[in-house]
């Protein structure tokens, strides 16, 4: 898609603008630099605890505030580094006395709580392994995500217990201890529990690959998968906070995902705290008129979110925005789906500043495709590789698999192993992770492909592309033009299969508010679309529908699309919940 750029002006510390040389910063790029700027534990090891907070405890920055809290009520918690430290340590020790040894894996389901916080970093200390799940999850979700992890440890409130834990607790014999942060029936209670545990602990002494965190993926494409990360992931997550989201030590920084994703710990919790400043976070789901609040009053500097959330303050409209004050705001990023490239227009336009897109996985661990701080933006691209990272459109061939040089060539995006917050394997599913790589590649299963500048473009999901009339089509470049149109909101295209071309295109639409459907409207955005692509990649059909279904995490399900679409069975139960 032929877009204008948005050239930048440099920005970052004075006179040191943040990857100003990207050749030479990437040739220069060496892991173990990286490596070397970490505190580590005394007497040897990594921990991610450490580096995240005691470290900054240890160099004087105690005082520094590390959460503010926002409470559904909009009180405001703040909690300092100092305090972090000792709340972990305690619930370190809380672990240690119930018997809970090192890798054993301890599991919250909580909102954005300040327990959830303490909780994870206590984990960590105690060497054990964190799952941060979804609080919104249902019984089902949370016992299939059990069942793959066996957790000695359930973190919860008592009404979450009450309403998703207890009736399907029979089916847990692994889990040991349930611990309710508001105390109550079912579980040990919380306070009793830190408020007899000493203030220090030493930490666990972890080696840089001992696992510390699970994470399972989305389940876009089918059943969620267990990642496992270690311990010496929090060198990437702090090196690339700086590269990608332009953190500094004094920055206000809010990560909307939940901690129950990927994106809510490497960026909710590790980056930014490794980093030293301060995290914002807010208990509630999302609200526009509440979103530009707390970006005024909260004077947030750096703020990362999805396209999924400005999709939706797209659609609220642009009064909202121009009734606040943002000009605290300097960084503003976004990763989990496609953004389109309207979506950064529409940041440029509406808050004064483009939408910075990147591209990683749960498998991944942390950023690996950015649009850094100090880059010109092509909307619609995810942007460079960061230092450190070697990416490559690759080919599967009968032989293998090669990387495809010619630029505007789609193909598999690919990555060389080797980073440090790289996933060490899927919890009991061995084979699947061996086959995520090839002649030393890891095998994203998105395609993509590479511009003459190096830029990256995303094509859609292997699994999603399209295959029309001798044409690969990918959904992203189809739903971003329906996208432009004033009356689209949203936007999902799949292929229903067609005895002439194989498949043929059709997209979903939901719209904008002060727009009906109407078969005027469907003829006016099928004409936008063959205008704008041809019409071999343009939709025959469009359908309305008041929203898509998307996963818990806010993406679009394609293949709940299609499933509906051609009436085939919609996945197993455990998947199926994860649909809105
Ligand atoms: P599952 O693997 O269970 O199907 P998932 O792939 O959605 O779910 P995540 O690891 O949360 O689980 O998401 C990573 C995927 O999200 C990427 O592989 C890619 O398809 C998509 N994605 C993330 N960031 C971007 C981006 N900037 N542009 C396009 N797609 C993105
Ligand atoms: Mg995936």
């Amino acid at each position: 898609m032929g877009r204008s750029i948005i050239h930048k002006r440099p920005v970052g510390d004075e006179g040191a603008p943040n990857l100003a040389n990207y050749a030479e910063a990437c040739h220069a790029f060496r892991w173990d630099a990286a490596r070397a700027e970490l505190a580590g534990l005394p007497g040897g090891g990594i921990n991610i605890a450490h580096e995240a907070v005691d470290r900054h405890v240890a160099e004087g920055r105690g005082d520094r505030v590390a959460l503010r809290l926002i409470a559904r009520d909009w009180r405001v918690r703040d909690i300092r580094y100092a305090e972090l430290a000792t709340l972990g340590s305690r619930f370190a020790h809380a672990l240690e006395t119930l018997g809970v040894g090192r890798g054993e894996r301890v599991f919250t389901l909580l909102g954005r709580v300040p327990e959830l916080y303490v909780a994870a970093l206590g984990t960590w200390k105690r060497g054990a392994v964190l799952c941060p799940l979804f609080s919104v999850f249902g019984p089902e979700p949370i016992r299939a995500r059990m069942a793959i992890a066996e957790p000695a440890v359930l973190v919860t409130t008592a009404q979450l217990y009450r309403r998703k834990v207890a009736p399907i607790r029979d089916q847990l014999p692994y889990l040991r201890t349930v611990i309710l942060v508001d105390g109550g029936e079912g579980g040990l209670d919380w306070k009793t529990l830190l408020d007899a545990a000493p203030d220090r602990y030493e930490t666990a002494r972890t080696a840089a690959g001992d696992l510390a965190t699970l994470h399972f993926t989305s389940g876009t494409t089918g059943r969620p998968k267990g990642a496992m990360h270690v311990h010496e992931a929090v060198v990437a997550h702090r090196i690339t906070a700086r590269y990608a989201l332009d953190l500094h030590e004094d920055d206000l920084f809010w990560c909307t995902a939940d901690p129950g994703w990927v994106t809510g710990t490497s960026y909710g919790i590790v980056g930014p705290l490794s980093i030293g400043c301060t995290l914002i976070v807010d208990e509630e789901e999302f609200d526009a008129e509440r979103w530009y609040r707390i970006l005024e009053e909260q004077r947030v500097s750096v703020w990362y979110t999805a396209p999924t959330a400005i999709r939706m303050l797209m659609r609220a409209g642009t009064d909202l925005p121009a009734r606040h004050d943002l000009s605290a705001l300097r960084f503003i990023a976004s990763v989990g789906e496609p953004l389109n490239p309207e979506a950064v227009l529409w940041g440029e336009r509406t808050l004064g500043l483009p939408i910075h897109d990147n591209w990683w996985q749960t498998e991944t661990g942390g950023i690996m495709i950015a649009n850094y701080a100090a880059m010109d933006i092509k909307p619609g691209s995810m942007g460079r590789p960061l230092p450190g990272i070697e990416a490559a459109v690759v080919r599967r061939t009968e032989r293998g698999v090669e990387p495809v040089d010619a630029p505007d060539t789609q193909g598999e995006l690919a990555l060389r192993p080797g980073w440090p917050a790289m996933f060490r394997g899927y919890l009991k599913e061995d084979a699947r992770y061996a086959k995520c790589f090839v002649d030393g590649w890891y095998l994203s299963g998105d395609l993509a492909r590479r511009d003459a500048d190096g830029y990256y473009w995303f094509v859609g999901r292997a699994d999603d592309v399209i295959k029309s009339a001798g044409h690969l089509i990918g959904p992203f470049e189809v739903e971003s033009v329906l996208m432009e149109h004033p009356a689209v909101a949203e936007a999902g295209v799949i292929g229903v299969p067609d005895a002439v071309a194989l498949e043929t295109v059709k997209a979903f639409v939901a719209l904008n508010p002060g727009f009906e459907p109407s078969e005027a409207l469907r003829s006016e955005l099928l004409a936008h679309a063959r205008k704008r692509l041809g019409p071999a990649v343009a939709p025959r059909a469009i359908d309305f529908r008041p929203s898509l279904p998307r996963t818990r995490s806010g993406k679009i399900m394609r293949r709940l699309l299609k499933a509906r679409e051609l009436g085939l069975p919609e996945g197993d139960l455990s998947t199926l919940e994860e649909s809105a």
